[in-house]
This record gives C-alpha cells, sequence and structure tokens, in this order.
C-alpha cells in the first residue's frame, strides 16, 4: 500500500486523488490519507504529489504511517 506523510499537511494540492483509479483517499484531519486495504498499490498517485508526501509503505520506518492512514480513512 502507499501511504500519505507529514509532507502533505496543510497541502492544497488534490493532483493525487483525482488520479487515484479506486478512490481512496480520504480526508484527515489536516492532511489527506489513503485507506491501506483499499489502496492497489499502482503507484500513479506518487509522481502527482508536488510535496512528495506519498510513500510506499515498503519504505523503512512507515508503519507508523499505515497506522495514521488507517486510523484517519475510518471514520468514512
Ligand atoms: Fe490510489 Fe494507486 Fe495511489 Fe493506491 S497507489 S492511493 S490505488 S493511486
Amino acid at each position: 500500500t502507499y501511504v500519505v506523510t507529514d509532507n502533505c499537511i496543510a497541502c492544497k494540492y488534490t493532483d493525487c486523488v483525482e488520479v487515484c483509479p479506486v478512490d481512496c483517499f480520504y480526508e484527515g484531519e489536516n492532511m489527506l490519507v489513503i485507506h491501506p486495504d483499499e489502496c492497489i498499490d499502482c503507484g500513479v498517485c506518487e509522481p502527482e504529489c508536488p510535496a512528495d508526501a506519498i510513500r510506499p509503505d515498503t519504505e523503512p520506518a512507515m508503519e507508523g504511517w499505515v497506522e495514521f492512514n488507517r486510523k484517519y480513512s475510518e471514520h468514512w
């Protein structure tokens, strides 16, 4: 899965939301999040993010971000 990280905070771009084929972006408190179970790992959103906030969870130290993304996408 891909996750949104803190570079997204207060970002006003939604290019990622527009390209996601499965609409798995959700609005968190002050940043967007990706629902980790809905993301199909296509990677299309990553290069669209001007803040470089979207990272694959295979990178080091991403576990906390996966849980954060899950937490804020399950309000819906
Ligand atoms: Fe959506 Fe693909 Fe990005 Fe996952 S990797 S959030 S499915 S655009």
